[in-house]
């Protein structure tokens, strides 16, 4: 890595230096040699200076452990990149019929009725992670009172999925109705995707279950996942819960049935991210629409969590939100326009749609002697 630096910059140096043009001044032949012998010593003398200068910096920067780690910086990038992630396939718990030992202590085999069977951790075996006994609480939904935000680590490699941790979609896949994020000055911590009471939620990826109770909150009926990355997810609104606290669930695996609990206008999976309590935005993870996940390995950088720090959702805002949504739905179907004839005027136009002369002016911000040209779309209502 350092020997490519170094043959970089030489390279770079001698276009540089090679691009610059003699003075324009100089008139006779005589003089234009000797300008070019000038220069041409200056150059060198300039280049080789700076070369050395470029040789000793890159020499104070670039130690061999600081150019392994830009290999690995290298290796990193492969690892974020951006992946299609299929959902593994669901697992009802009522079809497993066995679980046994493999190869592995820290592995098992889970055998399935369909005569299938899939990898999963042994439990007993990894307990030494404190990602479910720090902070672990399953009653509070937020219980990490005495973590500031400013000392969560600026970035965070976290690895979503690997050979014994799958992925699935919180829900089928389906377009998002109310995204993550400050809207009209109101906050929403997750996203919201519309469905049909009874229909079934999936745990995202393997982990424990840290809450399953009926949140007064707004959430209604919730289940809050922890997994094995110290991630955290959030399934609100639903119509039953399928999983106790502290119990074990697997990626696919059924935690409960969409529904409508809580501060809900309508039958909704309100899903979210948190790390340490603090939300960002789940689209960063998945792509909703089909279903998938984006990438192995995230990059969690503590300026995502942009919205409020450690607030719980406000469903008022959220129900706030939705209504102005349908509001501007309606209004956005209500439109309608008029592309402007030869022979038309604004009074017949203002009859035909059984509107006035006034209104029209204002929707198009034009006034009423205005010229119409043949061929403008005007909005009529
Ligand atoms: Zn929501």
């Amino acid at each position: 890595m350092n020997k490519y630096l170094l043959t970089l910059c030489f390279a770079l140096c001698s276009l540089v230096a090679s691009a610059q043009q003699i003075p324009a001044d100089t008139t006779s032949e005589h003089e234009i040699h000797e300008a070019i012998d000038y220069s041409s010593k200056e150059r060198m003398k300039a280049e080789m200076a700076a070369e050395q200068a470029k040789i000793d910096s890159l020499s104070k920067l670039v130690t061999p452990e600081q150019a392994a780690r830009i290999d690995s910086i290298v290796a990193m990038r492969l690892r974020l990149a951006r992946k299609r992630i299929e959902s593994v396939p669901a697992i009802d718990s009522l079809a497993v019929l066995d679980t046994l030992p493999s190869g592995d202590d820290a592995v098992q085999v889970v055998l399935f009725a369909n005569s299938t069977w899939k990898y999963v951790r042994n439990r007993a075996v990894a307990k030494d992670s404190t990602i479910f006994e720090k902070y672990w609480d399953t009653e509070k939904l937020f219980p990490y009172k005495d973590i500031e935000y400013s000392s969560l680590p600026k970035s965070l490699v976290i690895d979503l999925v690997d050979s014994t941790n799958g992925y699935h979609t919180p829900y089928k896949p389906s377009p998002i109705r109310s995204r993550y994020g400050p809207r009209r000055g109101r906050a929403h911590q997750g996203v919201d995707l519309a469905l049909k009471t009874g229909e079934p939620i999936y745990a995202t990826f393997s982990g424990r279950v840290r809450i399953s109770q009926y949140n007064r909150g707004g959430y209604g009926n919730l289940v809050v996942i922890r997994h094995d990355n110290g991630l955290e997810t959030y399934y609100g609104h639903l119509s039953e819960r399928m999983v106790e606290p502290n119990q074990w669930v697997e990626a696919g695996q059924v935690i409960g049935l969409g529904g409508s609990t809580g501060r809900s206008t309508g039958p909704h999976l309100h899903f979210e991210t948190r790390y340490y309590g603090q939300s960002f935005d789940p689209e960063r993870l998945i792509d909703f629409k089909s279903g998938t996940l984006c990438r192995e390995t995230f990059l969690l950088k503590r300026s995502y969590f942009s919205i409020y720090s450690r607030a719980s959702q406000d469903f008022e805002d959220e129900i706030a939100n939705e209504e102005q949504d349908k509001k501007e739905q309606a209004e956005r179907e209500a439109m309608r326009y008029h592309k402007i004839r030869s022979g038309d005027t604004l009074g017949a136009i203002a009859r035909k749609y059984g509107t006035t002369v006034g209104n029209i002016c204002r929707l198009n911000g034009i006034k009423s002697t205005t010229i119409l040209r043949i061929g403008r779309t005007l909005r009529v209502r």
